[in-house]
């Protein structure tokens, strides 16, 4: 049975949560993906991840559990296979195997309606450029369109943080 000691002797949890989506800045600094975070409230140090906002903390093995819906088991076994660490002697049950799927199918839906409104935002404000461009021009009747295409945008932002 591989060990949750091994796993994090292997792993660096900063390592781990970049894999699986989430922008960690210079400062060790992330959006928490267990609240509705507008800051990055999440911070990574000696292996743990803690939360000044919502309270979330725990190590590597803790994360993968929260994040992905998983029990104990399932989020070694899910490391072990997704960093190809070699630790497992176990085989995964179908019923196991299923759950880890169905778990990176929803990741990657997310992360994929994420970068279809990303291209959406920079259509936008490349029009939005054009358009204040000609508002700057003198065309003023511009204005109230403009101001759509702002909230428009800061709306869009939102969803994504
Ligand atoms: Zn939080």
């Amino acid at each position: 049975m591989i060990s949750a000691k091994e796993v994090k002797e292997q792993l660096r949890i900063v390592d781990v949560v970049k894999y699986y989506g989430i922008n960690v800045n210079r400062k060790n600094k992330a959006i928490c993906p267990f609240h509705d975070d507008k800051h990055a409230s999440l911070s990574f140090k000696r292996g743990m991840f803690t939360c000044f906002t919502c309270g979330e903390h725990g190590d590597v093995i803790d994360f993968v559990m929260k994040y992905f819906n998983l029990n104990f088991r399932e989020a070694l076994l899910k490391l072990d296979k997704d960093f190809q660490l070699g630790l497992s002697t176990l085989k995964l049950s179908d019923s196991e195997r299923e759950k880890i799927k169905r778990q990176n199918h929803i990741r990657d839906v997310r992360e994929c309606r994420k970068q279809e409104n990303n291209s959406e935002i920079k259509q936008l404000e490349q029009r939005y450029r054009i358009l204040f461009d000609a508002y700057c021009k003198g065309n003023k009747q511009l204005k109230p369109y403009l101001d759509d295409l702002d909230k428009e945008i800061d709306w869009r932002i939102e969803q994504n943080e």
